[in-house]
């Protein structure tokens, strides 16, 4: 009964996935694009499924009262911020929805409905932003040629490669559009082309513009088809002025491709990178570096990871997905080792140059995925890791990575996730495993996008909780007979070998702390006992180790004379 090209009216009583609106008519579900939750619309259909259809947006009927206007005048033509006619406060409860939702459906998980309720997972709210806007720390503005022959740039219209000619994004610094009108009129002034995309001819493809919150420097690099830019010296002397400029670059890209950056860059004036800091950690940024775009946010966003690592300064800590280290070094500060994996090679080099601006020691980073690097690495040198982290991109983990996870069974693993659905999928699997999801904390990085970053803290399972019985030896009713425990005792053998973690559960259930494998071993060692694989891995370990103090000694003692070693 519904066709392409009717037009009705709808009540926008949902929002989707993608921050389409929906709306039902005689039990048909419509996603309408720019429409918002709580809007009565006109709308036209531009496409029919079997149950469901598209429609787009003819006219407002009755705003919704969540409706705000857009700061952005492209904001319709653009599809960068998918959520900006929603108000902000929606918006933070729309995301939160969204994970809630995939939490619950596809991990099957139970969120607590108030903080009495202990058995359910303790979901947070939102941390959002004060300013939603102009957050963003780094643009890509591509540079083409409008129909009159123009250069024009700004953002690529939604779902095509059609420039808009938009200097004045919303999300990015205000600074942008100064750097784009010189850029913009050199190239006029002295003929410099703009790239075509069709042809592959041209000179200039994009300009990238990279900023240090805390420092306040400003990279700006433009992308070219070739080697080198043509009275380029008059580009820097008007970029120089700019306060802040601290790096004026060239990157090379020749190749006929959608991938923004080439591998190689050249150095026009000033340094190669900015630096910026994330709490009291410097970073190096170059413009091949990935780092996360919303400086403010980041900062929450690794305080949580952090937190929910609960370190004291002497775990074991692995950082997978650790792009150029950034929680790596973090973390590092509170825990006795990091290792962090990337697959990225040159993400790794800025990691370990990072690592040395800092004078941080205790890391070390490895090249490749996570899923090869920490199973190799755990089949060789078996020792245990306090705490995992993962910070994977939208695919989420491979179920290697989460398998390697489960055996080494880690005390914690904290989960950064960007895509709540393969978070959900993920957290399943490790939950069917041995773990308890504990806490859930969404940040919103990305304002005015659908876009939402997840935090996670996961904790291994106890063995089920201790019963303390009461028995009474000797003779009479209720008491048990002393000759019985000896024959008992007599008939007991112990078994040939005691595991680390026999001896570790067994001190935790009698007195209440843990101890790392490190420091059994260094008990057995002067107690002089035969040492297996572990320890002598435990040995090779590169970063210096703390000792045990005087009541861990002695509870290890205790813990192997109790399994009768010494
Ligand atoms: N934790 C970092 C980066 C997270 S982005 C930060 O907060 O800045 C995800 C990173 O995972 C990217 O740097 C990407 O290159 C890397 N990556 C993707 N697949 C990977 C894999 N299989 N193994 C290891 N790293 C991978």
């Amino acid at each position: 009964m519904f066709q392409k090209n009717m037009e009705l009216e709808l009540l926008i009583e949902d929002l989707g996935v993608d921050g389409e609106g929906i709306g039902k008519a005689e039990g048909v579900a419509f996603f309408v694009k720019d429409a918002v939750v709580g809007d009565r619309a006109l709308v036209k259909i531009m496409k029919m499924k079997k149950r469901y259809g598209y429609a787009r947006l003819l006219k407002v009927l009755s705003p919704s009262p969540y409706r705000t206007k857009p700061l952005c005048d492209y904001y319709r033509q653009c599809g960068g911020c998918q959520l900006q006619v929603l108000e902000y406060t929606q918006q933070l409860q729309y995301k939160e929805r969204k994970v809630r939702n995939n939490l619950e459906r596809i991990g099957g998980f139970r969120i607590a409905e108030t903080e009495y309720d202990k058995q359910g997972i303790l979901f947070h709210p939102m941390i959002g932003m004060e300013e939603p806007f102009f957050y963003r720390n780094k643009a890509q503005f591509p540079v083409g040629t409008d129909k009159e022959g123009n250069i024009v740039t700004g953002f690529y219209a939604a779902r095509s490669h059609n420039i808009i000619p938009n200097r004045r994004c919303c999300l990015g610094a205000d600074l942008n559009e100064k750097i784009l009108d010189i850029v913009i009129s050199f190239m006029e002034r002295y003929h410099i082309s703009a790239y075509d995309e069709t042809s592959g001819a041209g000179l200039v493809r994009h300009v990238l513009i990279r900023y240090g919150f805390v420092t306040g420097e400003i990279m700006v690099c433009l992308v070219i088809n070739g080697r080198s830019l043509p009275m380029a010296e008059k580009l820097t002397s008007q970029l120089q002025k700019i306060p802040g400029m601290t790096s004026i670059l060239l990157n090379v890209n020749e190749k006929q491709t959608n991938v923004i950056l080439g591998s190689h860059v050249i150095n026009l004036w000033g340094q190669d990178y900015i630096t910026d800091y994330i709490g009291s950690v410097k970073y190096q940024i170059s413009p091949l570096s990935f780092y996360q775009v919303n400086p403010v946010q980041t900062k929450k966003l690794y305080e949580t990871v952090l937190a929910y690592a609960g370190l004291t300064g002497r775990e074991t800590v692995w950082d997978l997905y650790c792009g150029i280290g950034t929680i790596s070094l973090f973390l590092a500060q509170q825990s006795n080792c990091v290792y962090g994996v990337e697959i990225v090679a040159p993400a790794i080099e800025d990691a370990r140059n990072n690592a040395r601006i800092n004078g941080i020691e205790n890391v070390e980073f490895f090249v490749g995925k996570a899923e090869e690097v920490l199973p190799q690495w755990y089949e060789r040198e078996r020792i245990p890791a306090d705490v995992i982290v993962v910070d994977p991109p939208r695919k989420g983990c491979d179920i290697k990575c989460l398998e390697t996870i489960v055996n080494m069974q880690p005390e914690r693993v904290v989960y950064v996730s960007c895509d709540s659905a393969t978070l959900a999928r993920d957290l399943k699997y490790l939950c069917e495993r041995g773990y308890e999801l504990k806490e859930v904390q969404p940040v919103d990085m990305f304002p005015q996008t659908t876009h939402v970053e997840t935090v996670v803290m996961l904790s291994h399972k106890k063995p089920d909780s201790v019963i303390n019985i009461k028995v009474e030896f000797g003779e009479g009713e209720g008491k048990v007979p002393l000759d019985n425990i000896v024959k008992r005792a007599a008939a007991y053998k112990p078994k040939e070998r005691v595991t680390y973690k026999m001896i570790k559960e067994y001190i935790e259930a009698k007195y209440g702390f843990k101890v790392h494998t490190a420091y059994i071993a260094e008990v057995k060692r002067e107690l002089g006992l035969p040492m297996y694989d572990a320890p002598n891995a435990v040995e090779e370990l590169k970063q210096p180790r703390k000792h045990p103090t005087a009541e861990k000694v002695e509870a290890i003692k205790d813990a192997l004379k109790y399994f009768e070693k010494i």
